[in-house]
């Protein structure tokens, strides 16, 4: 793990154990996310970000809403995968981010506890994963 994803990591921890967020810790996250972060921040408020909640395993995928026009939906793991082009193209294949915007703003609506919840059944869930 880089030093960069240990600092975002003890940010959020910060972030979740508050449920709010301080100037510091947005300047951090602002320093490490760029303008990313103002595109998650954007999607958060919109209340673009559901968590898809498998019952009763409890396991989860988070579905965020896109930016473009079409608005439409990736499915992502806010630590380690996104559906979107920029985590394959950035991410993956350049290595210049840590995550996506739809990650950030993933993981950023958890820790403040802005999801909308969709609850499914263990089923549900494993079928929508094996379309991923
Ligand atoms: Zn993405």
């Amino acid at each position: 793990m880089s030093a960069s994803s240990l600092v975002a990591e003890a940010v959020w921890k910060a972030i979740e154990s508050t449920g709010s967020v301080t100037d510091d810790q947005l300047s951090i996250l602002h320093f490490l996310f760029g303008k990313n972060l103002e595109r998650a921040t954007r999607i958060v408020d919109q209340r673009g970000v559901k968590r898809v909640l498998g019952e009763p395993s409890g396991r989860s995928i988070f579905q965020v809403v896109g930016e473009s026009r079409r608005k439409e939906e990736y499915f992502c793991f806010a630590e380690h995968y996104c559906a979107c082009y920029s985590f394959f193209y950035d991410i993956v294949n350049r290595g210049e981010q840590l995550c996506c915007k739809h990650q950030l703003a993933a993981r950023l609506a958890s820790s403040l506890g802005a999801c909308i919840e969709v609850k499914v059944s263990d089923e549900q869930l494993a079928l929508l994963l094996s379309k991923l």
